[in-house]
């Protein structure tokens, strides 16, 4: 998960592979709050791990709910309809899937049962209707106080016990707006259905309608049946409960299955498909409707339980007219896909947009622009014409994590004829945590890209300049891969030890180094490194390992046997390399290449302390003496001597802090962007709407 500042995803020009979807973010918090609310305990399989899931599984741990995780598995014991806590501050987050039901349901049960619950999220929560669904409560009986502005949270809700709710006549709610107010009466409702039916009619259009089958599924996988008279009339049976189904499976989610059927059709030309796992033909979701769409712009889909592949068909794509009422979500993809069309795409029936995450229709024609698009918008309508000349931009994502999403499939410029591709800078990358918080990992992991376009940092230098510091700090930053070559060499020095191979055998440790069991730690266990299964992480830093690495890297077969692996590390978005000859022979081609040094003095300094605080004893002539000798033979090798290459930049950092020389190496690498005019980057304050 990228949590820095902005990612910038190289121009990429392909896709191919299989990808695994997280759980659906509508099931997820729909399930959790039935699950809540029912008697028993449920065992929840794949459920979306989120910003959104997160704050609705703390909203119903602090009203009582218990919560206990088993491996992959959570096992929600709910309050069978009665209030365990009455009073609580709850805070949402951005989650409307969370606000608006919670709200209905802790205003029916606060009502009946007594309780007084606040609840809240942030300012761009604040700034989301919620009126229809007050207005549609306020007439039962229920108290429910604006503690903002009037028809947006933060509300308080309260009640006395024994009061009794007016459900004798049908409830109104308005269902232009958002669909989340009738789904959050029709999970809120069962629970004061005891002694009549409760019959709820719809005012005005029905929107976002797949929406509400969704709801109408899980709500009777709950043992709640609806009867439903068109969209205009639903009908609660008297003494309905909730009951928990025991196991409840959450189907991947089809909206974000978008983004990948989106990519399939713009870059998935050779003979594999892009393969969709944990959505398909079997879906509940509307979302998966996209496909038809996808399918009318040019994409070849085949689908099956649970799964779907993806191919590019009609290229370009074609521009299409298409009223997006029953795919509001995945509508935005759409938009994306118009870049890579051959006319322009009319997009209808998207007024919900404006009230989503923030104003989609003002933020998609304002991003779009900046790649290079013509966008007209209108006030539930947008025109994308695909751009002339590609821009490389920097994308803002206003909090919202489909924003991030979809602009991320412009970095696929290329197939669109860019030349050259085009980066694009993503704004706060992290916001995707709302629904897919692996969403550009998954996508990296299956998007190819043309070398030239995979960005190179190479930081050579001498040993104990801290090269390897500054490396790793560097790739964090801009959320890259990290090649720490000397860690092949130090691998190659122990594997041979190991063997009892001579480290001047050239032959023969050529060969060790050509089939290395080497694997690098990934997440949390970045740190480590294991050779033939065993954890060399300490053993890789002892001197002595230095000193077989410094021996066994002077052979002319050795190096070229790593020379492969190395080009391997080239992966998107970019690497840093750190090593002796990254820039001079294994990545002649870095865009910006650093040399570092430090004096003697200062190196054996700073390896003294660094041993002496792992408990290492250590006398600071004997590692200067050492250091000394290995610079000399690393730089009187007769392969890939130890030298800047002629375009590195040199870096002395005797006298700066760390923090100072990864500044001054992204300085370095801003100035080669092509987003100088531009701001470098900026967190943006959640919930910011300008653009
Ligand atoms: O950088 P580190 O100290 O881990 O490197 C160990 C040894 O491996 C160095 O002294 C050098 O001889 C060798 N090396 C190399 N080329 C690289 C990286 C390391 O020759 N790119």
């Amino acid at each position: 998960m990228y949590d820095i500042p902005f990612l910038d995803l190289p121009a990429l020009n392909g896709a191919s592979g299989t990808v695994r979807l997280p759980g659906s973010k509508s099931i997820s918090n729909r399930v959790l709050l039935l699950a809540g609310l029912s008697e028993g305990t449920t065992a929840v399989h794949d459920l979306l791990a989120s910003d959104d899931t997160r704050v609705m599984l703390a909203a119903l741990g602090a009203l009582g709910c218990t919560l206990r995780h088993e491996g992959p598995v959570l096992h929600l014991t709910g309050i069978a309809g009665r209030l365990a806590v009455h009073e609580a501050d709850l805070f949402l987050g951005n989650a409307g899937t969370a606000m608006r039901p919670l709200a209905a349901a802790l205003a029916v049960l606060a009502a009946t049962q007594g309780g007084n619950f606040k609840l809240q999220g942030v300012p761009r929560m604040h700034e989301r209707p919620i009126g229809d669904l007050v207005d549609a409560l306020r007439p039962l009986g229920c108290t429910i106080e604006d503690l903002g502005t009037p028809g947006y949270p933060p509300l308080r809700l309260r009640g006395s016990a024994g009061s009794r709710l007016a459900t004798q006549q049908p409830i109104r709610v308005r269902g232009d707006v958002s669909s989340q107010f009738l789904t959050a009466l029709l999970m809120a409702l069962p629970l004061v259905a005891d002694e009549h039916d409760v019959v709820i009619e719809v005012l005005g259009e029905l929107i976002s309608k797949p929406y509400i089958d969704i709801t109408l599924n899980l709500l009777a996988r709950f043992g709640v049946a609806v009867r439903r008279e068109g969209w205009q009339r639903f009908t609660i049976a008297q003494g309905s409960r909730y009951r928990t189904p025991g196991v409840i499976h959450v189907e991947g989610d089809a909206s974000s299955a978008s983004y990948f059927i989106a990519l399939g059709a713009i870059a998935a030309q050779g003979s594999a498909p892009l393969r969709i796992e944990g959505v398909g033909s079997d879906s509940i979701q509307g979302d998966i409707r996209f496909v038809e769409a996808a399918q009318a712009m040019g994409a070849q889909v085949r689908a099956g339980p649970g799964w779907l592949e993806v191919h590019r068909g009609r290229w370009p794509l074609a521009g299409i007219t298409l009223d997006c009422n029953h795919i509001p979500d995945a509508a935005m993809t759409l938009a994306v896909m118009a870049l890579f069309a051959d006319s322009p795409t009319l997009l209808t029936g998207i007024a919900s947009w404006r009230v989503k995450e923030t104003d989609r229709i003002a933020a998609m024609a304002t991003e779009l622009r900046k790649v290079g698009a013509a966008v007209v918008e209108g006030s539930d309508f947008i025109e994308v014409a695909p751009p002339k000349q590609w821009q490389p931009a920097v994308v803002r994502t206003y909090d919202d994590h489909r924003m991030a999403m979809c602009l991320s499939l412009a970095a696929f410029n290329p197939l669109a004829g860019a030349i050259p591709g085009q980066p694009i800078r993503i704004l706060d990358p992290r916001c995707v945590g709302k629904t897919f918080p692996e969403y550009f990992e998954t996508l990296l992991s299956v998007a190819t890209a043309a070398p030239q376009d995979l960005p190179v940092i190479a930081i050579d230098g001498p040993t104990a300049s801290g090269k390897g510091t500054l490396a790793a700090a560097v790739a964090a930053a801009l959320g890259w891969h990290l090649l720490d070559s000397g860690a092949l060499y130090r691998a190659t020095g122990l594997a041979a030890q190991w063997d009892g191979i001579a480290p001047d055998d050239e032959a023969a440790v050529a060969r060790l180094a050509s089939q290395l069991e080497l694997r690098f730690g990934q997440g949390s266990e970045s740190a480590r490194t294991w050779l033939r299964g065993r954890d060399i992480t300490d053993e890789l830093r002892l001197e002595s390992t230095g000193l077989l690495a410094s021996r066994v890297s002077a052979l002319p077969a050795v190096r070229a046997a790593l020379h492969a692996l190395q080009l391997a590390f080239r992966r998107a978005p970019g690497l840093v390399a750190d090593g002796r000859d990254m820039g001079t022979v294994v990545f002649p081609d870095a865009p910006l290449k650093v040399f570092l040094t430090a004096s003697p003095a200062q190196r054996a300094l700073r390896r003294h302390k660094q041993l002496i605080s792992k408990g290492i004893p250590a006398n600071i002539a004997d590692l200067r003496a050492d250091l000394e000798a290995r610079d000399a033979r690393d730089r009187n090798r007769s392969v890939a001597p130890l030298k800047p290459a002629d375009d590195a930049l040199l870096l002395d950092n005797s006298d700066l802090s760390i923090e100072d020389s990864v500044a001054k190496v992204l300085g370095w690498w801003e100035q080669r962007r092509p987003f100088n005019a531009l701001p470098l980057s900026g967190r943006q304050a959640p919930g910011t709407l300008s653009s």
